[in-house]
């Protein structure tokens, strides 16, 4: 199933990560509840502010973020303003950290090369990171000029290829959660999973329905957590725990338990 605002990538392979600003959003839950309105054309997979990055839809489709870019794009958007003097933006050093860890998985999951494009190779079809106002330039198609000319490309490409721990309190601050365990870390995880990953929930049995929220970790958490590793490349995981590796990831994608 294509979710609401995004088409098929009809077999093209991804080779750029595309970067926006919002334009309007300060948070990316309200960024979110925008592109949730009926009538809005647009979509990103990751939508990231100050605190968090938001999994938007799953990279299988392509999201309408750039015109005839979409089908080759992963796509995130800052919760910021082309505007932006670089002042700006380097106040806001934990959304760009936040954004070059979205970037940096992708980089390594499609093998794309962690460099800023020029629009010139961004018109010669070459893979790598690029802002929307490359894409307008390199292509002549469009007129959006995000993420701004005073974007610090320099500091972000930096960041993406520094990696690192994320911000904050790490994710040792998430306990490890087993099979047969019923607690409140569970719940958590349950309501996160629902909130961030609802799409997930068509690999329960009853697929209409979300994750319940009930605090026991059983068969239906368990194949919503499996899904999960799956797709952030967690090798042999069966779901049936959240061991260091899933914790990590759960944290990068914005879980605080
Ligand atoms: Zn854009």
């Amino acid at each position: 199933m294509i979710p609401r605002g995004s088409e098929s990538r009809a077999g093209t392979r991804i080779s750029l990560v595309s970067v926006h600003t919002a334009e309007g959003a300060t948070t990316a839950a309200s960024l979110e509840h925008y592109l949730d309105q009926p009538g809005v054309e647009a979509s990103y997979h990751r939508l990231v502010d100050d605190t968090q990055v938001i999994h938007y839809l799953p990279d299988e489709v392509a999201c309408w973020a750039m015109l005839s870019g979409n089908h080759r794009s992963v796509q995130l958007c800052f919760t910021g303003f082309a505007a932006w003097p670089r002042a700006e933006w380097l106040a806001h050093d934990t959304m760009l950290r936040l954004g070059a860890g979205v970037a940096r998985e992708w980089c390594a999951r499609y093998g794309i090369p962690a460099v800023k494009l020029t629009p010139a190779q961004v018109g010669a079809n070459a893979s790598g990171v690029m802002g929307h106002w490359d894409w307008t330039l390199g292509k002549k198609e469009g007129t959006h000029t995000d993420p701004g000319g005073n974007f610090p490309w320099d500091v972000f490409i930096g960041y993406v290829n520094l990696g690192g721990p994320p911000p904050g309190d790490g994710p040792s601050g998430i306990p490890l959660m087993n099979y047969g365990e019923t607690s409140d870390a569970v719940r958590h995880l349950q309501a996160f999973m629902n909130r961030r990953f609802h799409s997930y929930s068509h690999m329960l049995n009853n697929p209409d329905q979300p994750l319940l929220e009930t605090g026991y970790y059983g068969d239906s958490t368990t194949a919503v957590i499996k899904a999960f590793q799956r797709r952030v490349g967690i090798i042999g995981g069966d779901g049936r725990n959240v061991g260091v590796q899933t914790r990590a990831k759960l944290f990068e994608h914005g879980f605080r338990g």
